[in-house]
Order: C-alpha cells, then sequence, then structure tokens
C-alpha cells in the first residue's frame, strides 16, 4: 500500500478523552475514530490486524475440530424468556421493539440461539460432541464504556459453544480450548496468563479468564508462589487476624457527632479499623438485606450477588435505611432485633468488643460481640480478597497485578439446556439435556490488550503477527529519480514475496515520516535516504527495539524474509 494513497488520519495532539495508552495510540496512528460513547469506527489499519487476529483464531479453534457458523445478531424475546435471562441481563441488554411491537435483544452472546439450534437440529449422541464457533458484532449497554475498544458498547467476540453426553467429554474439550487460547494469545504475541474466574451472568460451574498483564488492566488478579491465581473477585478469603480479645466486656453507647466513616470513628475512638464492623446494606431485588464486615476490608459486590442470587443489586438509599430500617445512614449497625437478614463475614464469628453504628445519628455502639448482640443469619465469604492475604490453596501470602480479560472459557453443565428443554437420545434411548460449555475471546479487546503491552513514548509496536503491515519502507528522497526508482523497485519485489508492505512515498518532510512511523509501529522500518544510497546501503530499523542496521542495499530483500520468518510465531 502507497502511503499517499492510504487512508491513515495520523494526529500529532493526544486527544482528551483517551485515558489509557493504547486508546491515544489507537486514535492518533489512525486506527481508530468515535462516533458515539462506545461506538467506534475502525480505520483501515485497525481492520487489518482485527483480520489477522481473526484469521489466529479461526486456524487455531479449526484445528481443534471446531465449525464456524454465523447466527443471527437479532434475538427475539421468546428464546431469552425461556432461558430465563431476558429479566435477569438488566438493562445491559440493548432490546427493540419491531414494527409489530414484538420485543428483541441485540446479541451480547448466543447460548440462546445456539441452544436452540441443537434441541431441533441435533438428535443423537452419535451426533456429539460438537464445538461451533462465530467471529461476530456484540452488543452490550455497558453502564461506563471506557478505553475505547477496551470497553465498548459494540465489539467483535468469537463466540464458541460445545454440546457433549456428559460432563467428561465436556471437561475433555474444555482443556481443549484452554490450550488454543494459549497458543491464539502467545501467537498474538500476548503475556497473559490463565485463571479462576466468577462465572458471571453467564453462569455455570467452571470457568477461566485470559488475562493479559497490563498496569491499565481493570481486573485485578491475586496469585500464588504454589501456582494458584483468581481474580479478586472470585478468589476465596481465607481466616484473617482478628484482635485477640480478653474478656467480653458489656454494650456501651458512645458520642461520635459527625462520625460516619469507619476513618473518623477509628481516628475519633482511637482504634484499630479491625475493631469496626462496618455495616454495608444492600437492595436487592426490592430486599434490604445487611452485611457486616471489618472496618479494615471491602466488601465483594460480586460475592453478594452470588450469595443472594441477585437480579438487580444496589446500595440502599437513606431514604430506605430511614424508613424501612427506622436507622440513620452513616449510623447503621446490626444490634437488637432486626426484621431483615443480616450476613456476616465468617472472620467476625467469634468478634468481641467491636464498634457498630448504634441506628442512631450521631452514636456507635462499643464492646458490640455478634453473638451476644445481634442476630446474624449466617456467616459466610463476602469479603475481597487482596494481596497480602493467604493463599486459599497454601496459605502464603499472595501477590497481585492487573490484567485485562481478553478471553472467558466456561462449564455451563445443562443450565441452557435444561431450561430450554434441549435434549438428545442416549444410547439407551433415553431423552437427556445436553451437557454445554461455551468459550469467548474479545478481539477488538485483544488488540487494545496488545498496544496496551507494547508501545513506547512515540508510539505502537506492534508484535508482527498482528501488526497491519510487516513492513514500512520508507523514501527520504521522493525528488531524486534513481532513489524513486530504487524504492517502487524494492516495493514491487517485497510484494511479490508476499510481504505486506507499507510504502511511504509521500513528498513531505523526513520528519513526520519517522513520527508516523513510530506512531504506526509496523514492526520492519525500512529507510532510504541520499546519504546512505550514494554508497549503495540502505538502513532498517526493528521497531520492538528501535535498533537501526546499515546494509548492503541488494541484500535487503532476503534479510527482510529473514526478519518475518524469525518474528512470525
Ligand atoms: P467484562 O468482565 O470485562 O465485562 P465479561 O466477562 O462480561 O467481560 P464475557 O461475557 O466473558 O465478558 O465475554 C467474552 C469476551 O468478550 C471477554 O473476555 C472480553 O474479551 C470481551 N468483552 C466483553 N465485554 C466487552 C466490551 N464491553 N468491549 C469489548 N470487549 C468486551
Ligand atoms: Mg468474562
Amino acid at each position: 500500500m502507497r502511503f499517499s494513497k492510504a487512508f491513515i488520519p495520523t494526529l500529532k495532539e493526544t486527544p482528551a478523552e483517551a485515558e489509557i495508552p493504547s486508546h491515544r495510540l489507537m486514535i492518533r496512528s489512525g486506527m481508530l475514530r468515535k462516533l458515539g460513547s462506545g461506538l467506534y469506527t475502525y480505520l483501515p489499519l485497525a481492520q487489518r490486524v482485527i483480520h489477522k487476529i481473526e484469521k489466529i483464531v479461526r486456524e487455531e479453534l479449526d484445528n481443534i475440530g471446531c465449525q464456524e457458523l454465523l447466527m443471527p445478531i437479532i434475538q427475539p424475546e421468546e428464546i431469552w424468556q425461556l432461558s430465563g435471562r431476558w429479566d435477569i441481563y438488566g438493562p445491559e441488554l440493548m432490546r427493540l421493539e419491531d414494527r409489530h411491537e414484538r420485543m428483541f435483544a441485540l446479541g451480547p452472546t448466543h447460548e440462546e440461539v445456539i441452544t436452540l439450534l441443537a434441541k431441533y437440529d441435533i438428535k443423537s449422541y452419535r451426533e456429539l460432541p460438537i464445538n461451533l464457533y462465530q467471529i461476530q458484532t456484540k452488543f452490550r449497554d455497558e453502564i461506563r464504556p471506557r478505553f475505547g475498544v477496551m470497553r465498548a458498547r459494540e465489539f467483535t467476540m468469537k463466540d464458541a459453544y460445545s454440546f457433549h453426553t456428559d460432563n467428561v467429554s465436556l471437561e475433555e474439550t474444555y482443556q481443549k480450548m484452554y490450550k488454543a487460547y494459549d497458543r491464539i494469545f502467545e501467537r498474538c504475541g500476548l503475556e497473559f496468563s490463565a485463571v479462576e474466574a466468577d462465572v458471571g451472568a453467564i453462569g455455570g460451574s467452571d470457568s477461566h479468564e485470559f488475562m493479559a498483564l497490563a498496569e491499565t488492566g481493570e481486573s485485578e488478579v491475586l496469585n500464588c508462589e504454589c501456582g494458584y491465581a483468581a481474580t479478586a473477585e472470585n478468589c476465596k478469603i481465607s481466616p484473617l487476624e482478628n484482635i485477640k480479645v480478653e474478656k467480653e466486656l458489656p454494650l456501651e453507647k458512645v458520642h461520635t457527632p459527625d462520625k460516619k466513616s469507619v476513618e473518623e470513628v477509628s481516628n475519633f475512638l482511637d482504634i484499630d479499623k479491625k475493631q469496626i464492623i462496618k455495616t454495608i446494606m444492600y437492595n436487592s431485588d426490592n430486599e434490604l438485606v445487611a452485611f457486616l464486615i471489618r472496618g479494615d476490608r471491602e466488601i465483594n459486590d460480586v460475592k453478594v450477588a452470588n450469595l443472594l442470587n441477585s437480579i438487580n443489586l444496589e446500595f440502599a438509599s437513606d431514604d430506605e435505611i430511614a424508613g424501612e430500617l427506622d436507622s440513620v445512614a452513616g449510623f447503621v449497625g446490626p444490634v437488637g432485633n432486626k426484621s431483615i437478614r443480616i450476613f456476616a463475614d465468617k472472620n467476625l464469628k467469634d468478634a468481641m468488643n467491636m464498634v457498630a453504628g448504634a441506628d442512631e445519628k450521631d452514636y456507635h455502639y462499643k464492646n458490640v460481640s455478634l453473638g451476644r448482640d445481634c442476630n446474624v443469619t449466617e456467616f459466610v465469604d463476602i469479603v475481597q480478597a487482596k494481596k497480602g492475604d493467604k493463599c486459599p490453596k497454601c496459605g502464603k501470602r499472595m501477590n497481585s497485578y492487573r490484567g485485562i480479560e481478553v478471553g472467558q472459557i466456561f462449564q455451563l453443565g445443562d443450565k441452557y439446556s435444561k431450561a430450554m428443554e434441549a435434549t438428545f437420545t442416549d444410547s439407551d434411548g433415553k431423552e437427556v439435556p445436553f451437557e454445554m460449555g461455551c468459550y469467548g475471546i474479545g478481539i477488538t479487546r485483544t488488540m487494545a490488550a496488545a498496544i496496551e503491552q507494547n508501545y513506547d513514548d512515540y508510539g505502537i509496536k506492534w508484535p508482527l503477527p498482528i501488526a497491519p503491515y510487516q513492513v514500512e519502507l520508507i523514501n527520504l528522497s521522493t525528488r531524486s529519480d534513481a532513489i524513486v526508482s530504487f524504492c517502487d523497485k524494492l516495493y514491487k519485489e517485497l510484494k511479490q514475496n508476499n510481504v505486506e508492505i507499507l510504502y511511504d512515498d509521500r513528498d513531505i518532510q523526513p520528519g513526520v515520516k519517522f513520527n508516523d512511523a513510530d506512531l504506526i509501529g509496523i514492526p520492519i522500518q525500512i529507510v532510504v535516504g541520499q546519504r546512505n544510497f550514494k554508497k549503495e546501503k540502505i538502513e532498517y530499523k526493528l521497531r520492538h527495539d528501535n535498533k537501526k542496521i546499515t546494509m548492503d542495499k541488494d541484500k535487503i530483500v532476503v534479510k527482510v524474509l529473514e526478519l518475518i520468518e524469525k518474528f512470525s510465531q
């Protein structure tokens, strides 16, 4: 491609709304333009990267026997009613109405459509297992679209679904997919790891998330020397060290004027945050529920939602706390006989002489003992694990890092097939629901994650296998006939050798060409300028280490082919 003809609108200025490097660089390098919140146009450079990632995905999946199909984006409400997800999915599901006032969803995933397909078209155990996938635009009305294509409302996903006679077969395919995912992300040049994950709205039992390591990642991963790794939201909490108490003291009400937060109360009463019980009020599907955790810890919403089987989980409002609980926001506590369910962190089970809100403005209780003073419904795991906590597997202290979730795999079991009565005839002639697995990869998010791991102050450094072009040829002397003719010839020859090449033939300042080349980040740059050319030399630079090497100009084709071979995985 000649740069003079290419649609690559690079920008000098950093766009104000872009908060992370990949978003900034995709806009500046002329890959991406925003249409609305979470809605983007992929310009030709981005589209080339997307096609490359898709190609890798297709090769690896086809290689393990998956078959590609394509399902409709628009899905009738009825099938979502059958699975029960029409109500559960909540506002993230984009819904629309047709001219006959029938409701539809824009697919955020396709479990319903594919389960229905299997219900009607897979009849016998002889046809199983089968693994079907598609690569398609998905829609999710994210509450907070951000970071460009990282969390968009319209994005490209590869979604695969497998059907099985039993668990053993499902587990086998799950392992195969796990390995295929390893190869896919390796070939995309990502540094990543697979971690135990929460199943979220998709449901099922076993699940792993594939995390691309990046400081800007939205997910926190806790990991341990022993090999255990889980997302913070999914990590089980190990016993915490509580403050030792010698003797249970009588309950005492104390004046704590305007002291609401744990910080304020601990300073005011001069006590450790560990000695405070934080009471967090949720509204879960119109039921007020109290959660008690130690003052020095944070609650984990995902654990709470899973525990309560919530469809809609929100913090209770001040009015609800005043009206339904006869308490005061900021001073809510667990003492006395309450009409609501109270769940407490299991680490609080034997806690004594704690401080908690007294359900009265400007007052707290001292010396609260949960066993004596409160009616706790159940002691449960609701605390967010963090770095330094003990590993739930081996007990050593865990570390943490941040990651971008680029893929997730699930063992769904018969959740969908049962709900939608999707069955097959087993070898005994019985009708049995399918065992299912589902497997997603964010194609467009993977592109952003690759940038997040490969950039410097000047721009992107594409890993060769997913770079929009493999080589950029930069002609610095577009007014020299000899150099133009050399470059034209080199361009042609490399193309004939199937090299993907962007040829900067523009009649502009060399500085602009160099800046654009570094910004766009093509892995191999070839620079042809007067000084070297006179000596029959040429310069090339590898963008990943920015090293420049001068060599005989006649040897460049062989060298480029060698470099491509070396950096293609
Ligand atoms: P997240 O937790 O980041 O919201 P998710 O767990 O809801 O993602 P899945 O349902 O597992 O996502 O979807 C499969 C893959 O699709 C994810 O691993 C991710 O790479 C990608 N993906 C999900 N949501 C988005 C989004 N809003 N924008 C871009 N990619 C997304
Ligand atoms: Mg996920």
